[in-house]
């Protein structure tokens, strides 16, 4: 299959790669339907790098698919099902996974960056980074899902309530979700430039 190859400093090549294959009871291998570009995918291709990366890596760490394959002790997810993907692996065992906070966990690492990702056709994920998602919702919008996960998360830190003014630095892609999430909570003036 073709990718999108994290070849050197600077530089993202298409390569052939081989189908990958379930490591794990607990993977799943997903056919990618959709797959974005990240600001930080610009920064990874910087030249110097402005954010790190695993070099000969796929890339595309915001890409979603339908599920075709499922290892055996696989139980959320069915052949079939439409999946968004949650690009950051965890380990489940040290102290922050176990205290809920995985966003914290000591061996994390993050498809796409450090691992293949979904600039591609097909990828194994661990099943609990794969969410159900209606058929409804396009591919294309579907693949917002981990920065609207960003924007949500970070709304509830900023707890904003209706009548609050806000102020959105950067006005770039994650700016214009931002934008819409901070309006749903209740922000009603808006002027975006
Ligand atoms: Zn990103
Ligand atoms: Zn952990």
């Amino acid at each position: 299959m073709l990718a999108g190859v994290f070849e050197k400093t600077g530089s993202v090549a298409l390569q052939e790669k081989e189908m990958p294959t379930l490591k794990s009871d607990l993977d799943v291998k997903i056919k990618v339907l959709a797959a974005s570009i990240c600001g930080t995918d610009v920064h990874i291709l910087s030249d110097p790098p402005g954010h790190p990366a695993t070099t000969g890596i796929i890339q595309g760490h915001e890409y979603m698919g339908e599920v075709v394959e499922i290892g055996k002790n696989v139980k959320s997810v069915n052949i079939g099902d439409r999946v968004i993907v949650d690009p950051t692996t965890t380990c489940g065992s040290c102290y922050f996974c176990e205290i809920g906070k995985p966003n914290m966990c000591e061996h994390s690492s993050a498809l796409g960056i450090f691992l293949d990702g979904g600039w591609t056709s097909y990828s194994v994920v661990p099943s609990k980074n794969v969410f159900k998602i209606s058929k409804e919702v396009a591919p294309e919008i579907a693949v917002l899902a981990e920065p609207l996960s960003c924007v949500i998360h970070g709304s509830e830190r900023v707890n904003v309530q209706p009548g609050d003014s806000v102020v959105i630095v950067g006005g770039g892609s994650n700016g214009a979700v931002v934008y819409t999430g901070i309006k749903s909570c209740g922000c009603s003036k808006n002027h975006l430039c």
